[in-house]
């Protein structure tokens, strides 16, 4: 174990390792960059390393204070799952504990006042068990707008034993008051081939679907991970089935089936839980055809299981039908329409 076992962005743990066997950290960090690439994961790891007994640079998972954070951290995992299914919503914010480390999640779709409250009155107490306390906000952006001012001032005057680690997907989310005061660490997706890599251990997954799930992840190692190929066949299909639809190929050429687009626009609501999730699948299948018609020989197709039927669609289509122009507005916007996309 150790920051060797982290997958893909040796910049951010390089950074991280030089600031630690420096004995140089910042009272707050900021890592920011795409979803699933391992942020919280190396959080935990650096706090780890940070009260380790074998410290101060790397972790070593087995002296008695490791063992302790990572009894910790998943006690806390598990306490926030449990009170984001609590209905009530005093409940879900009675008796919270903080720990000397500790890792802090939406209760909803906010980080609440209550626990930026909580975290605000504990901060300046000494720690209890470890020699500093450090707080991981995961989804630092959700932090509720009434709460964001508490935090500011916790971080505008840190106490000497305790430290913060803020992690968002986009650091512009977070006020730029928050974000000033925090020394940023960037993440980038992780490459391709480590993702393959990672990939090729695993024996569920045939070569087709491996790469398939190499594609899909652009570079989420969590992506990457929990790829399952029937739940993503499932999801792809009715969008197949709409875009077939929408060309179908009759006797007098290319011809709307509405029966069709109105069933496969039905299954493609039913998810309503993850419709993010189907409309990122939608963007896929429509971004490989552009690629493919553009250019038969493209190697940016994420769909790789479906280049052949791509390619044969754009043998037997007409380029100029999808060009950018042939989505121009049908009413233009007069000029004197303020357009407030436009860059000034
Ligand atoms: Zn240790």
């Amino acid at each position: 174990m150790g920051f060797d076992s982290f997958l893909g962005n040796p910049q951010a743990v390089a950074a991280i390792r030089e600031m630690l066997a420096g004995g140089r950290v910042p009272g707050a960090l900021l890592f920011a960059g795409p979803e699933g690439v391992g942020k919280k994961t190396l959080a935990l790891m650096m706090a780890k390393a940070r009260v380790c007994e074998r410290g101060p640079a790397d972790f070593c998972d087995q002296c008695a204070r490791c063992r302790k954070a990572n009894q910790i951290f998943a006690t806390e995992q598990e306490d926030w799952a449990r009170r984001r299914e609590s209905k009530d919503s005093s409940r879900r914010v009675e008796g919270l504990v903080y720990f000397d480390l500790q890792l802090i999640e939406p209760l909803t779709k906010f980080i609440l006042s209550e626990q930026i409250r909580q975290l605000r009155a504990v901060a300046y107490t000494q720690p209890f068990e470890f020699p500093r306390r450090i707080f991981i906000l995961d989804e630092a952006q959700a932090i509720h707008w009434q709460a964001v001012d508490l935090l500011l001032k916790v971080l505008e005057e840190p106490p000497e034993t305790t430290s913060f680690i803020l992690i968002c997907a986009n650091a512009f989310e977070l006020r730029s008051t928050i974000r000033s005061r925090c020394t940023r660490i960037a993440f980038q997706p992780v490459d391709q081939t480590l993702i393959q890599g990672l990939l090729a251990g695993d024996k569920k997954l045939t070569e087709p679907q491996k790469a398939l799930a190499a594609r899909v992840a652009a570079g989420s190692v969590a992506r990457a991970r929990a790829f399952d190929p029937a739940d993503y066949e499932r999801r792809r299909q009715p969008w197949l089935d709409f875009l077939e639809a929408m060309v179908r190929r009759g006797p007098h050429g290319a011809t709307v089936d509405w029966r069709m687009v109105f069933d496969s626009a039905r299954a493609l609501a039913e998810n309503r839980d993850d419709f993010e999730g189907t409309l990122k699948v939608g963007y896929s299948l429509l971004s490989d055809l552009l690629h493919v018609l553009l250019n038969p020989e493209t190697d940016e197709v994420v769909n790789v299981d479906l280049i052949a039927r791509l390619q044969a669609e754009s043998r037997s289509s007409r380029p100029d039908s999808i060009k950018p122009t042939a989505f121009k507005s049908a009413t233009p916007i007069p000029n004197s329409v303020s357009r407030p996309w436009a860059s000034k």
